[in-house]
């Protein structure tokens, strides 16, 4: 797991409590072109393929030093479906003879290569070993898109079969300026209503996250630079909503920088749901060794601020565990992780042994009835209370608390265990570490800049202009 994913993985409400994403922000699906599935007449009335198309669509640039990004918009999928209101065209990425094709397109994957069937029958069958992407055709008219499996996406988007895994199931990936790509961030992080300096401090965060992001995925050769999804930024595709649209104009190019103490250049601008009202530490919750040391990075350790989420639905929130299935679930988590905690008799106390300079828990000190003890990170502690116990068939011994009110939701924790009761008191949704979107909500409320709030949730940084 990235270090990134745990932690953004653990914000948003927004998205558990609505289960928002659709409806009034998106695009109207594309129209297919009915007529052209039926009669090879294309959407601008000719019965006669054209050049164009086979030629793609001139991407619309983007402007000097703005970077793209690749978004994996989807992974490990054995079938999608990609419509636009123009013909298509799929071509073996590095050189390759194109194909047009009439949308809808439905793509599988074989050990033999990407087939792309059309709707007039065509089929499509690429190489093995080879990507494969889909443009919009010269055909175009204006700023096209696509519509993969119901979500507007730039294009192109490549189909990236998994080799290694026999090609029977394949990623999906967006390349896209990163201005394009921030609006898709914000529609999903944040709801409509939100004020627009929390949209802006909002997109400078995300901006920032993403850059810093691509640079690692770069260095290492991945084939995508992000993930569409809580394990790094959730991310809607393309987007109408007008908050976001204006917040990224109004902060482009805009990011977080930190010359030190700890490593300098784009800040891992890490962000959660809910602080709860005690900042976070990178430092203290995620790795900082073997090519982590970002997360050293100075404005990201947390320290007291002030604070404005109050009103924020787990802002404070309770949940129970039976104190056999807790002992259970943190033997279990102990077991996978190769942590003391898998040897413990039943539990008998869970209490904070250290706290960061916000007065967060950081490490926790968990004691059995023998009066054994042993230590974990509040993060571990937080992943532990969430873990399944499987019985020797397989089965889940305890109802699934990954989702719901029974779910551990952050790691600033206190524990009261009575005899076979265990109340967790919890603050704050997610890890902590950053901007806090209902502080944001708040402060900007109460009238305040978003350059003010960066300065609250990131102290020591400094905002420049990448591009
Ligand atoms: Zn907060």
């Amino acid at each position: 797991m990235r270090p990134g994913s745990l932690g953004i993985a653990l914000r948003l409400v927004t998205r558990w409590v609505r289960g928002w994403g659709s409806g009034g922000v998106l695009f109207a699906s594309s129209v297919v072109c009915l007529a052209a599935a039926v009669t090879l007449v294309s959407c601008q009335g000719t019965s006669v393929p054209r050049l164009g198309d086979l030629l793609p669509a001139p991407a619309t640039p983007a402007p000097a030093g703005e970077p793209d990004v690749r978004v994996r918009i989807k992974a490990r999928a054995t079938s999608s479906r990609i419509e636009a209101p123009v013909r298509l065209i799929a071509r073996p990425v590095g050189g390759g003879p194109p194909r047009a094709l009439v949308p809808p397109l439905t793509i599988t994957t074989s050990p033999a290569g990407v087939l792309v069937a059309d709707s007039v029958g065509e089929r499509a069958q690429f190489p093995a070993a080879a990507d494969v992407e889909v443009l919009l055709s010269a055909s175009t008219s204006g700023a096209g898109h696509l519509t993969v499996d119901g979500k507007p996406q730039p294009a192109p988007v490549t189909i990236v079969p998994r080799w290694r895994d026999g090609g029977q199931i394949f990623d999906l990936v967006a390349t896209m300026p990163v201005e394009t790509y921030i609006p898709g961030v914000l529609a999903k992080e944040l709801f409509p209503s939100w004020p627009m300096q929390s949209f802006e401090a909002q997109a400078v965060a995300a901006r920032s996250y993403a850059l810093h992001e691509r640079a690692r995925a770069r260095s290492s050769n991945r084939h995508f630079d992000l993930e569409s999804d809580t394990r790094d930024q959730a991310y809607e595709g393309l987007t109408r909503l007008t908050a976001a649209l204006e917040a990224t104009r109004s902060t482009r190019g805009q990011v977080l920088t930190t010359r030190g103490p700890g490593p300098a250049g784009v800040l891992r601008a890490y962000y959660s749901s809910v602080c709860g009202g005690r900042a976070s530490s990178a430092a203290e919750i995620w790795p900082t060794t073997n090519g982590l040391e970002f997360n050293l990075a100075s404005p990201l350790q947390g320290l007291p601020r002030t604070h404005a989420c109050t009103a924020a639905p787990l802002y404070r929130w309770e949940t129970a565990r039976k104190t056999d299935e807790l002992t259970r679930r943190l033997k279990a988590w102990g077991r996978e992780a190769g942590h003391r905690v898998a040897s413990i008799d039943r539990l008998r106390s869970i209490d904070i042994l250290r706290q960061n300079s916000a007065g967060r828990p950081v490490i926790y000190r968990v004691t059995d009835a023998r009066g054994v003890s042993v230590t974990m990170t509040a993060e571990e502690l937080r992943v532990a209370c969430n873990t399944g116990v499987l019985s020797p068939t397989g089965a889940e011994l305890f109802p699934p608390v990954r989702n719901g009110p029974t779910h551990v939701r952050g790691s600033d924790l206190d524990f009261l265990v009575r005899g076979d009761d265990v109340l967790i008191r919890g603050r704050g949704f997610g890890h902590g570490v950053g901007l806090c979107q209902y502080c944001a909500k708040s402060f900007a409320e109460q009238g305040m800049d978003y350059r003010s709030m960066l300065r609250i949730f990131y102290p020591g940084a400094n905002l420049e202009n990448a591009y």
